[in-house]
Order: C-alpha cells, then structure tokens, then sequence
C-alpha cells in the first residue's frame, strides 16, 4: 500500500492502480470526520461506497466534485450516515445528469431500500409516479455463497466487488436472520472492506482463508467502546493476532481516536480522510 495526497480536484480515474479515497472516515455522531464514505478507483472505474447525509456537502465542498459525477454506487447498509445523501444523488442523476446511477445491491435491499427509507421523498415527479429505476440502474448481481453467510457477486467495470453478510444491528445476537441488512465488500479479491460490523473474528477469519489475496482490511472501529454489540471495538479489534493487525486500517472513528496509538498496539493506522489508499 502507498499513499497519495488529494491535490485539488478528486480523480474519478487513475493509472490502474485500486485506489481507495475515505470522503470521511468517522462515525455516525461526529461532524468533523464526516462519516465514513469513500471512492474506489481502478483505471477508468469507479465506484461509491455509501452516500451518507454529509456526503454531498464533503464531495463539493473540500474535493471539488460535484454529485452528479458519481456514476456507479454501492450501499453497505441503510443507516443514514450511509445513505442520507441518497435522496440527493437519485435527483441530480434525474434532473442534472438525466442518467440513472449504476448501483449494484442485491434485490432484498432495493425493495427494502425504496420502501423503507426512499420512497417518502422521491416517489413522486411532476413527470409521474417514479420508481427505484428511474433514479439507479442495477447492475448485474449473483449470490455465490448461502451459508455460513451469504456472499454476492458484481463488477464495475474493471472492479470485481463481493459483498458479503455482516452482523451490525442484530435483535439476536448471534443470527443474521432479524437483523438490519448490512454488507462488507472484497475488492478485487484483495482488500477487504467491513462496511459497519459488529467484531466477528470469525468471518474475517473465514474471509482471509478463503481468499488468501487479501492483502489489506479497512475495518469498522469504535474507539469509545460505547457502541459494543453494534460496531467492533477497539479493544475487541486488538484481540486480533498480530499479522491480522498488521494489514488493518481503522475508520469509523469519534475523536478518542486520538487516545490510543494504533501503529503501537500493532496495527496499520487510524484511515485519514482525504488520502489516496492506493494498492
Ligand atoms: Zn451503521
């Protein structure tokens, strides 16, 4: 992994490299890490993950970009610091870009995605009744794995995307079943991105066997501890043995991040915003 500064204008293109830019890198409640929502780029391709409520404003305001760039878009779960900024996106497609965004979610999440939180906003048009498709365009999606958690499949372009089942709000503490739907994403079979988990050692320890290329983890982390049983912790994270630790980054942060030292306690780092992660 290298690291590259943001100069003045967010690259929607690179030379080839997988490059990973957080827009925000902090948790649901603090203003000033903006979230955690980021741009993945490869060659040509690029993809949103997450459009959370100060997505918009970050994209324009500090990296000069404007929403209706946004092309292809992939959604980890339907939190509003991970999908607020959607009402917004779907309209600039509509009446700016006036193409529909290239979005790649699995068919239980479009349903409950338009019907439980997009609906009541954007289902009506001076042109009509509106529907999930004349804002996004999905993308093509296969389910490749059931158990022990469902897996799909999808690319973008030159990006092969899997995303994969996690345990973030559960009523139950160890089913899948009656819990808020929320995906991790593998790109490229190299990088694993947790998207908002609980700690799980045991589907990341399945993940790095199963695919052995997975050179880096982006991985979700409250550092305040507060939000055990719904984020991974800190101090669950460091339970993790040292070459796992080794090739983790953490985001999803509030500002007792700048508490701990995470290269001392073994890991790679704390996420910055604003950085090309380039591998
Ligand atoms: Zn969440």
């Amino acid at each position: 992994m290298t690291t590259k500064e943001f100069s003045n204008q967010l690259e929607f293109t690179n030379d080839g490299k997988l490059s990973f830019f957080f827009l925000g890198a902090g948790n649901a409640f603090q203003k000033t890490y903006f979230q955690s929502n980021l741009l993945v780029v490869k060659g040509e391709s690029h993809v949103l993950v997450d459009c959370g409520t100060l997505c918009p404003y970050i994209l324009e305001k500090e990296y000069n970009a404007k929403l209706s760039k946004i092309k292809n878009l992939v959604l980890t779960h339907p939190h509003a610091d991970h999908i607020g900024g959607m009402e917004e996106l779907a309209l600039s497609a509509y009446y700016i870009s006036k193409h529909p965004v290239n979005i790649v979610i699995p068919k239980i999440f479009k349903k409950k995605l338009w019907n439980e939180s997009l609906k009541g906003g954007i289902q009506y048009s001076e042109n009509g009744k509106m529907t999930f498709n004349d804002y996004f365009s999905e993308l093509p999606i296969k389910k490749i794995q059931t158990k022990p958690f469902e897996m799909f499949e999808a690319n973008i372009g030159s990006i092969n995307l899997k995303l994969f089942r996690t345990r973030h709000i559960t009523t139950r503490a160890t089913s899948f079943k009656d819990s808020q739907l929320s995906y991790g994403i593998i790109f490229d079979d190299r990088i694993l991105f947790t998207g908002d988990t609980q700690y799980n050692p045991e589907q990341i320890n399945f993940l790095l066997e199963h695919f052995p290329k997975i050179e880096h983890i982006f991985h979700d982390c409250d550092v305040s501890g507060y939000s055990v049983g719904v984020h991974a912790s800190y101090e669950q994270l460091k339970l993790f043995p040292q070459e796992v630790r080794a090739k983790m980054s953490l985001y999803h942060y509030n500002k007792k991040m700048q508490e701990v030292s995470p290269e001392k306690d073994g890991f790679s780092g704390f996420v910055q915003r604003g950085v090309y992660y380039e591998f």
